[in-house]
């Protein structure tokens, strides 16, 4: 009776998480080449993308969707998303047949056989942007990233999960001091954007519950982070909260091109 994932990859070059129970295996997200997740399976001994039950998708940028059309054709897998970012996708994606098409509206419940998905809003320069909790046998998983603050309502939703996901993408002086133009720094530190490594520790420090123990820190940029300081960092503002780190809950990396090992939630 257990429920296990692997961030297969993650951040602005390309995201894929996968999702596994007893009966269920689903990819959200497929921000690599087709190839490329192929090889990432093998890497974390996902099995065969052939047989996953579908392919759920939280936005139509193209680190989320990259592979997603050829991944659908190949295995002819199914895709849900919301209609707001299928409408975006039209165009993104190349031909997907109809039978292959699901939608998955915001904020509302899936039941994939023995595993519960619940979807939610997120705050983000897409369309539609959502994020998924996975709940299976008494256990949560949250997946959260591409998002410019954490509301209430969102921290509601992810509240206590077992295993966290989260975005931690950049350090806000790396980026103040940075290459990027002026208006895309605006765009990244916005509302619409991304939340820094301090508001990631912020955030933590109200969703950590009694039974929260895996923290996944997501979606690091490539430019403006490197995975000490974004650990340092989240470590510390959990620090001010008297959440210790190491102790209470373990603070995981991920890669942009190497998958966590396929874990418990
Ligand atoms: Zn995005
Ligand atoms: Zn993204």
């Amino acid at each position: 009776m257990s429920l296990k994932f692997s961030v297969l990859a993650s951040g602005s070059s390309g995201n894929a998480v996968y999702v596994e129970t007893e009966q269920t295996r689903l990819l959200v997200d497929a921000g690599l080449s087709a190839k490329q997740i192929q090889i990432l399976f093998e890497k974390a001994a996902c099995g065969e993308v052939a047989d996953i039950d579908g392919i759920l998708v939280t936005h139509e940028h193209s680190d989320h969707i990259k592979g997603l059309g050829v991944l659908a054709r190949k295995f002819k897998l199914p895709i849900y998303a919301n209609k707001n970012t299928w409408n975006a996708m039209n165009g993104l994606i190349g031909e997907v047949a109809t039978e292959q098409k699901f939608e998955f509206e915001m904020e509302s419940v899936k039941t994939f056989k023995d595993l519960e998905v619940e979807s939610f809003g997120v705050s983000h320069d897409a369309a539609e942007p959502m994020f998924y909790v996975f709940h299976h046998n008494g256990r949560k998983l949250a997946l959260m990233t591409d998002t410019g603050y954490v509301s209430d309502r969102m921290k509601g939703i992810i509240r206590d999960s077992h295993s966290l996901v989260i975005e931690s993408n950049h350090d806000i002086n790396m980026l103040m001091m940075g290459r990027y133009p002026w208006n895309i720094k605006r765009r990244i530190l916005g509302d619409h954007g991304h939340i820094s490594n301090e508001d990631c520790g912020h955030a933590l420090a109200d969703v950590i519950g009694d039974g929260t123990k895996h923290i996944y820190l997501a979606h690091l940029s490539k430019d403006n982070n490197m995975k000490d300081i974004a650990r340092l960092a989240v470590e510390q503002t959990l620090k001010t909260y008297d959440i210790s780190a190491g102790e209470q809950v373990i603070l995981h990396d991920t890669d942009a091109s190497q998958p966590t090992k396929l874990a418990l939630v």
